[in-house]
């Protein structure tokens, strides 16, 4: 039927997160009702959570091509960064090693966790990136120092999409023994993983961005590497990581995770045929570029700024047609700075004001794809007509910076 009242809303906020799967629902829902045993009691109720526990372990390690043993389950992708980076700093010290490699465009978990190694005397070196925004495995050879302790490189951005060499970054951390750690949040379930292929130490994944529950997650880390505790108190997690398991988030986890790998191709090139067709319809706008790497980038990213447009006006009125997106320009913290990506990609900070991120899922319809570049059409187009700074634009009295 034409022109029939939509119910509810196009949710292109995929990266910020997913709704959780029936598949991942079901699998948590018997361990929030009837197996309720804490996974640490001898006895028999204790045992089955113990026992679903380590199925969860092995779904996961099957996932990534690791041991379970090598899983350590987190309160989500923020606390595993820290705890890979707090662990391999760590280590590094204790060899009096303290220089770490990263990029200027880490999520905040790394970032802010460099930071802080930085004020306790670690010498950090982030990395630039390319117009594409992508780092090298050359440009990370070169940084690599006698003292380096960790290279740490986020496998997927989560603005722009952009999907790193990870492997060839692998085999150059391997080959100069140094640790090497990807913040594969965005990866996990979206594109191929293999740490033993890909020469990877450590790995972060948070289970709310893959169609798992919120507040949970998982960090890889070979075997033989070893971690530090952020959370002191019992010995869950093989002492690494105190507090009784949350269960039930765990499963879901597990459950998400595999669905997701098992339809990785299937999902992706869907999602990559809509990501286009959406890509293709804004780039009709004029003054406006897509940001990140055309091919090397997530099945379901795209990412775009439009010249003379705030992004928050942008999101708003977008939302008041039903379409949740996101913005580059501003954090959760309500900061109105730039996005530290967009910077490092070489958007001037006017241009970076104006971005606009749309992230699929597999559920994203070709409807709704076609809906929102209309919307997308219809209010930049109505932004501009109301902004000073287009008019100088249009005038000539400024001059454009996207052609
Ligand atoms: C979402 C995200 C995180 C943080 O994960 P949480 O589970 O929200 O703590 C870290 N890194 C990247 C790349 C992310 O997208």
């Amino acid at each position: 039927m034409e022109n029939a009242p939509r119910t509810g809303f196009i949710y292109l906020d995929n990266a910020a997160t997913t709704k959780v799967s029936k598949t991942a629902l079901a699998a948590m829902m018997p361990y929030m009702d009837e197996i309720y045993g804490n996974p640490s009691s001898l006895h028999s109720a204790g045992q089955r959570a113990a026992e679903a526990l380590l199925e969860a372990r092995k779904k996961i390690a099957g996932c990534l091509g690791c041991k379970e043993k090598e899983i350590t389950f987190t309160s989500g992708g923020s606390e595993a960064d820290n705890q890979a980076i707090l662990s391999a700093a760590r280590i590094g010290a204790q060899k009096g090693k303290k220089h770490i490699i990263s990029t200027a465009i880490e999520h905040h978990a790394v970032l802010h966790t460099l930071q802080k190694l930085e004020k306790e005397g670690f010498r950090i070196t982030l990395l630039d990136v390319s117009e594409d925004g992508l780092v090298t495995a050359e440009e990370v050879a070169e940084a690599i120092c006698p003292d380096t302790c960790l290279v740490s490189v986020i496998y997927a951005n989560n603005e722009i999409g952009t999907i790193q060499p990870i492997e060839k970054i692998g085999e150059v951390c391997r080959a100069k023994q140094v640790l090497f750690h990807t913040d594969a949040v965005q990866a996990a379930g979206h594109v191929r993983i293999d740490v033993e292929a890909q020469k990877i130490d450590m790995l972060s994944l948070a289970a709310h961005k893959f169609h798992g529950p919120k507040g949970v997650g998982a960090l890889y880390v070979r075997s033989g590497i070893l971690l530090t505790s952020l959370i002191e108190g019992g010995a869950q997690e093989r002492g690494k990581r105190a507090g009784t398991e949350n269960i039930p988030a765990i499963m879901g986890m597990a459950a998400a995770l595999e669905e997701a790998c098992g339809a990785i191709d299937k999902n992706a090139e869907k999602q990559i045929r809509l990501r286009d067709r959406l890509a293709e319809g804004l780039s009709q706008i004029p003054h406006a570029v897509l940001n990140g790497s055309r091919t090397n980038r997530l099945p379901g990213n795209v990412n775009f700024c439009f010249e003379g447009i705030e992004g928050e006006s942008l999101l708003l009125l977008l939302d008041d047609k039903g379409i949740c997106a996101s913005s580059g320009s501003a954090c959760t913290s309500g900061s109105l700075d730039p996005s530290h990506v967009l910077l490092a990609i070489g958007r001037p900070h006017e241009i970076a004001h104006g971005s606009l991120r749309l992230t699929l899922s597999e559920e994203t319809t070709e409807e709704e794809i076609e809906d929102t570049i209309k919307a997308v059409k219809e209010t930049v187009e109505y932004l501009r007509s109301i902004s000073p700074i287009w008019r100088d634009l249009i005038n000539g009295k400024k001059e454009f910076v996207i052609k």
